[in-house]
């Protein structure tokens, strides 16, 4: 598969909606950057289907807006997709409303949980919970509370009663300002995952059900919402915005903005075909 050059307006005329991720491509994570507020003007103007689908949900929606808006990024709520979202429709398709559940990161991972329906409990509390949420990696001192994690899920697991472990976030490191890195809940997730494999084997009931990009919930969310399947993932990762569009079935276009930094089909030539776009989009102009 070879990628070929497109830009903006191609899409529009192209496509029935247009899927944007957020960092390094609509923002650098303070700025708009160049194009992305006059594109999203122009796609209110003329009402262009279009959704922001991104990981992070380390703020409320209100909170996302409120930045966006700071950045001059005119985007309604309704038009965000994120993986905090994504908790209502898993906690209704496996019919967990009302489920003890304990939930790992800041007060915004807490509120999209309740807003599904669960029952919050503490760690290491006197009711065990029945499903684990990790959200952003938040506060916590990481090796007790997976010391405490993994021997909760291992005792379960062997009495037949495991608890579910939900990771709405699949990113592994996250920026953190100028060349600092922070780890992502993922990176915590993938630790206990690894422990729980080397003490009962691989068991898919000890593994977490991941609801961002790369992963599928939160493309089948958004093409739902768009209401149709002829759909572009616009995005800046291979291995989470191309990827995650290739698995779903959806086309898929590279920025240059953000972290992939091919600018050319050649130099696609290397890479696999599923972390490869069907377009480079040199600009959002
Ligand atoms: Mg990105």
């Amino acid at each position: 598969m070879t990628p070929t050059q497109t830009n903006v307006s191609s899409l529009i005329e192209r496509y029935d909606a247009l899927f944007f991720d957020s960092f390094g491509v609509l923002v650098d994570g303070v700025d708009a950057l160049p194009g992305a507020v006059d594109l999203i003007d122009r796609m209110n103007a003329e009402a262009v289907e279009y959704f922001v689908v991104t990981n992070d949900a380390s703020a409320s929606l209100a909170g996302q807006i409120k930045t966006f808006t700071r950045q001059g990024l005119a985007v309604p709520v309704e038009r965000i997709v994120n993986s905090g979202g994504l908790i209502t429709g898993y906690f209704e398709q496996n019919d967990l409303q009302g489920t003890l559940t304990l939930v790992l990161g800041t007060q915004y991972a807490k509120d999209y949980t309740t807003a599904a329906g669960a029952r919050l409990v503490e760690l290491d509390g006197e009711t065990e919970p029945n499903v684990v949420v990790v959200g952003h990696s938040g506060p916590h001192d990481w090796e007790s509370t997976l010391e405490s994690l993994l021997s909760l899920f291992s005792r379960r697991y062997t009495q037949d009663n495991p608890v579910r472990l939900v990771l709405p976030n699949p990113d592994f490191i996250y920026p953190n300002g100028p060349g600092m890195y922070g780890f992502g809940a993922a990176a915590f997730v993938d630790l206990l995952e690894q422990a729980l494999t080397r003490l009962h084997g691989t068991h898919e009931s000890l593994v977490a059900s991941k609801l961002g990009k790369p992963y599928s919930p939160i493309f089948t969310e958004a093409v739902k919402r768009a209401g149709s399947e002829n759909v572009v993932m616009i995005g800046d990762q291979l291995e989470t915005d191309i990827l995650g569009a290739n698995r779903a079935g959806i086309d898929s276009a590279v920025v240059t903005t953000g972290i992939n930094r091919r600018t050319t089909a050649d130099e696609f030539d290397e890479v696999a075909d599923d972390l490869t776009p069907r377009y480079i989009l040199a600009s959002l102009v």
